[in-house]
């Protein structure tokens, strides 16, 4: 049964507004158009645009565009040269993809636990977890947050390690100043619709390191080179001649993905600004409300706020944090829980894994919720949800002694 609103069943707004979706404008769609009524749908010049795009935009020497963020980070674990045996330290408090691409190379992911108030994965914990298999580091950029980077840079220098940045929430972030993209060894994007920018589904690695770049390439198509100071054999019989040296994927993406995602790049500042915009309001809303926890920002991390989290402070609340998300959505404000730890779920319980690793990510993950945060969102929108969180918070708030 439909769960009814506070007060008599009259919810704060009449349609339902989601946690997060995309925005695409007509510049969006004549981009794609243009690219169908075109010779090249796939493998042709938009794909090369689109990486001298980002390339440009973060300040990064080389890009390759991929299919999706997961194959992006897939890409990245198999230039890293992830293989049977080796650790690789990521968090729990993410989507299941940032971990999985350790498994699918043969490797272990290793869940290192949260800072309790950023809410990004903690350089001390990542210090616990090494050994001598560890051979990487997946940071995520959890909401859009730039991770301590300076610090996991020298965890990775100090115990030779791989610095892989999941940033599928943090393109448009700097840290100290430098755009995400150009800080890690290699940085992975998503363009998912719920995603700062988007083309449906897309991904994207960036790197400075030639050797990555070219190891990048090989696993993107079938680990086939076009490139004779690559071959091994002498069998240049021809122009059609090709060989494959590795073993690679098919993680293309298409030309017309490759032009949508141009054409919102060219509007990440504006998201970016509104997305701070609405954050900002978000914080002061929230800042004087003991029953909510705002997530805290480091001083060096210039967001660009991809989800905006609520933690509930449930000792002050006559409710669960599940009730408190169904009374929300019966306010029509459909808000999601981002992440139940990764290694909570069946597949990671059967290889072994067992609850109560890492403490923090758990209780985090118990108290939070996303509220809906995305650019297209009208100043109405905010103050609606901002109206819910408060109806809702007085409903459920222990009277005072
Ligand atoms: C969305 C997401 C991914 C996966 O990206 P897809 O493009 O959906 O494959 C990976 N890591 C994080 C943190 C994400 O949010």
């Amino acid at each position: 049964m439909e769960k009814l609103a506070i007060e008599g069943g009259c919810p704060v707004r009449i349609d339902k507004i989601f946690y997060g979706r995309q925005w695409i404008d007509e510049n969006d769609i004549n981009a794609v158009e243009e690219v169908l009524r075109s010779d090249f749908i796939t493998c042709g010049p938009k794909v090369d645009e689109l990486e001298r795009a980002l390339c440009q935009y973060t300040g990064a020497k080389y890009a390759v565009v991929v299919n999706s963020g997961t194959s992006a980070l897939h890409c990245a674990c198999i230039a890293a040269g992830i293989k049977q045996g080796d650790e690789v330290i990521t968090t729990p408090l993410t989507f299941a993809a940032s971990a999985n691409c350790v498994i699918y190379c043969g490797g272990r992911p290793v869940f290192a636990d949260v800072d309790s108030s950023t809410y990004n994965i903690d350089p001390d914990s990542i210090r616990d977890c090494i050994t001598k298999n560890t051979k990487a580091i997946i940071a995520v950029d959890y909401t859009g947050q730039a991770v301590e980077i300076d610090e996991i840079r020298k965890i990775c220098i100090d115990n030779n390690l791989v610095f892989i940045e999941d940033a599928a929430h943090s393109i448009g972030t700097k840290y100290k100043g430098e755009n995400v993209g150009n800080l890690a060894d290699m940085t992975c994007f998503s363009f998912h619709p719920v995603k700062t920018i988007t083309g449906g589904e897309g991904g994207a690695i960036l790197t400075n390191d030639e050797n990555l770049y070219r190891k990048l390439m090989l696993a993107r198509t079938h680990g086939i080179t076009h490139d004779e100071s690559m071959m091994e054999d002498d069998m240049h019989e021809g122009s059609w001649c090709y060989e494959q040296i590795s073993l690679g994927y098919n993680y293309r993406l298409t030309d017309f993905q490759a032009a949508l995602i141009t054409s919102q790049l060219r509007k990440l500042d504006i998201f970016a600004k509104r997305r701070k915009e609405i954050a900002q309001r978000y914080n002061e809303a929230f800042s004087d409300m003991p029953e909510i926890i705002i997530q805290k920002e480091i001083s060096e991390s210039d967001t660009c706020r991809h989800l905006y989290i609520i933690q509930l402070k449930l000792e002050l609340l006559k409710c669960t944090r599940r009730e408190f998300f169904d009374a929300m959505s019966a306010e029509n404000v459909q808000c999601q829980v981002h992440y139940i730890p990764i290694y909570w779920f069946p597949y990671y319980r059967h290889m072994g894994y067992k609850k109560g690793i890492c403490p923090k990510a758990e209780d985090i993950y118990e108290r939070i919720m996303s509220i809906p945060l995305y650019p297209k969102m009208t100043d109405q929108d905010v103050e609606d949800v901002i109206r819910a969180v408060k109806k809702v918070v007085d409903n459920y708030r222990i009277a005072e002694q």
